[in-house]
């Protein structure tokens, strides 16, 4: 095929499923910008086009100053001071007159021109000895991609134009990204980029796209519309595959959609262990269109509603009614069944496009001015999310979840922010429930799980987010694929914080899940159920496999298991005990 022999390429398989289709390579930056040769004629209008450009990024450069003011402090300060950087380089500086001069005198396309100069200046910027200039070329860059996108009217789509059944290659694929995809128009996903357990991987199982991530020299070694298989369970990406391979993983592909197909009939038992112990099995939710097929995989809720997507797939801050109506459809639809709505967990892997500019990374985004604390930090974002939550409440039962939290003022502060907020929304006359949801907390940072006993006294109700949790304790990336196989929820310092928050729970007697990965794969259900949680949160495609090992499962034997596991020092030796678990 294509004269080039077939090529297989490894990583990790994140989601799995095998697809077979044609490559939609995306690649990123500037380079895209097609160049072309215009006619003098069109000298004048490409000219008057970038100069329109330079309007359009200086207005948004003035928007994102408000913001950054807004935000204060010294991120705030850090935030405005490169942003009236860039505007002053839009001022009639040597970029705008090389571009334009470009246009003229090369005769080419106004986003060719930018390209050029951009791509000149970063080089004289580079070639200097200081530092501190070095790194202004990243500046440069980003400016230089505004302008293009000023030029092209609107956002880029890398999607727009995907051939059905596509399996989508690129160095990264964010968040946002699978946010933007049209499910159904994609079968599979693989990058260079990306660890387990990041957002890119939970969104790809939960729309079951198969996926494999962090695939070295992927984009150097596939073409636009090469043919590629993508194993999702081994973690490999075949490239040109020649027709034997071919027959093999269709044949492969059948045997695993058999294999689903007898697992969906389990949708209507129920979800019980041999000795009658009821384990409530959940949805978890970052798209709209896993709430619609949650009650088709026999979800009996959704543990987890992650509203990050309702700012990923929007260009402005969506407001109150959009929140609103977006929640309450989902809340609706599950028929009264619990939705439990988690608020904002922006910063670290999840950015939407609309606070990209809005949010400086600093150097460990990670630990930065992500989820509640941005929540905090800007009360106009919590309180409209916590209208359009307290709104969509009256339409079933609703709990509020809080990210990130790790400590009890955080707690405080936001079910004071739901009581000013449910006062102003009586005064407006706004139907919502009396009383108000509960307000529970993710334990998903050591310090919350080593502090659960008085984080239990100020909330209603805990979720552990094992990744989180994994990644924060352990130290290790869960986006980087070059730490993945160092991400091991199995290490007892894990495990021991898990059973710690657990403890705490029962004690208060408030409720406690589990919603991080951990519950979605059927080897846990013996640990989990035998640390004592009755209730999980998954992807839904997850549902039937540990609702099949649930069903096996006598909570007594789980219980001596989990001692077993939980008395280990070494994750090597969990996983074996997990593997031959009763
Ligand atoms: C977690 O951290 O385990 C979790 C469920 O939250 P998220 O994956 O959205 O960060
Ligand atoms: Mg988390």
């Amino acid at each position: 095929m294509n004269g080039l022999p077939e090529n297989a390429l490894s990583g990790l398989g994140v989601a799995d499923g095998i697809a077979i289709g044609p490559a939609h390579v995306v690649e990123g930056g500037v380079d895209r910008v097609l160049e072309f040769r215009i006619s003098a004629g069109r000298i004048p209008i490409e000219i008057e086009r970038f100069q329109a450009a330079t309007v359009t990024a200086s207005q948004q450069l003035e928007r994102l100053r408000e913001q950054s003011r807004r935000i204060g402090g010294g991120a705030g300060e850090e935030m405005d001071y490169l942003l009236s950087a860039h505007a002053s380089m839009l001022a009639g500086s040597r970029l705008t007159r090389g571009v334009e001069q470009r246009i003229r005198d090369r005769r080419i396309n106004a986003e060719a021109a930018v390209q050029r100069e951009i791509a000149a200046i970063v080089r004289q910027f580079k070639a200097l000895s200081d530092p501190y200039l070095a790194a202004r070329a990243d500046d440069v860059r980003d400016l230089g991609r505004r302008l293009i996108r000023a030029l092209g009217g609107e956002r880029t789509e890398p999607f727009a134009d995907i051939t059905p059944g596509s399996v989508v290659v690129a160095r990264e694929i964010t968040p946002a990204d699978m946010a933007a995809m049209e499910p159904g128009q994609v079968t599979g996903l693989a990058a260079e980029i990306g660890g387990a357990d990041g957002h890119t991987a939970i969104m790809a199982r939960g729309l079951g796209i198969s996926a494999v991530l962090g695939v070295p020299d992927l984009v150097a070694n596939i073409r636009q519309g090469d043919q590629v298989i993508i194993d999702g369970q081994a973690g490999i990406v075949i490239v040109r595959p020649d027709k034997a391979t071919i027959d093999n993983y269709r044949r492969q592909r059948t045997t695993l959609l058999r294999r689903r197909r007898a697992l969906a009939k389990l949708k209507d038992l129920p979800s019980e262990t041999r000795d009658g112990v009821a384990v409530h099995l959940q949805a978890n939710v970052e798209l709209p269109i896993e709430a619609e097929q949650a009650l088709g995989f026999g979800a009996e809720g959704i543990g987890l509603l992650r509203s990050e997507f309702q700012f990923m797939a929007a260009e402005t801050e969506p407001d109150e009614d959009c929140q609103y109506e977006q929640l309450a459809s989902i809340v609706r639809g599950m028929d009264g069944r619990p939705v439990t709505i988690r608020t904002l967990d922006v910063g670290f892997d999840k950015l939407p496009p609309s606070m990209v500019e809005g949010l400086p990374p600093g150097d460990n985004p990670a630990l930065g001015l992500r989820a509640i604390r941005l929540s905090l930090l800007r009360p106009a974002l919590l309180e409209t999310q916590l209208a359009a939550i307290l709104r969509a409440a009256n339409h079933g039962p609703v709990r509020i979840l809080l990210p990130m939290i790790t400590t009890v003022s955080e707690i405080v502060a936001v079910r004071a922010a739901m009581v000013r907020v449910a006062r102003k929304l009586k005064r407006r006359k706004v139907d919502i429930p009396d009383p108000l949801p509960p307000l529970g907390v993710m334990i998903e940072v050591p310090a919350a799980a080593l502090s659960a006993d008085a984080l239990a006294r100020v909330c209603d109700f805990f979720s552990i987010g094992t990744n989180d949790l994994t990644m924060y304790t352990l130290a290790l990336d869960r986006t980087n694929e070059q730490v993945a196989s160092l991400y091991d929820p199995l290490h007892p310092g894990v495990l021991r914080l898990m059973q710690f928050a657990v403890a705490a729970a029962l004690r208060a007697g408030i409720p406690v899940n589990v919603c991080g990965e951990m519950a979605g794969d059927p080897r846990f259900a013996p640990l989990l159920i035998g640390l004592g949680i009755r209730d999980l949160s998954m992807a839904v495609g997850s549902i039937p496999l540990v609702k099949q090992r649930i069903r096996r499962l006598d909570t007594v034997a789980a219980a001596e298991h989990a001692d077993m596991v939980m008395a280990q020092t070494d994750p090597a030796r969990s996983a074996e005990l997990l593997d031959a678990a009763p």
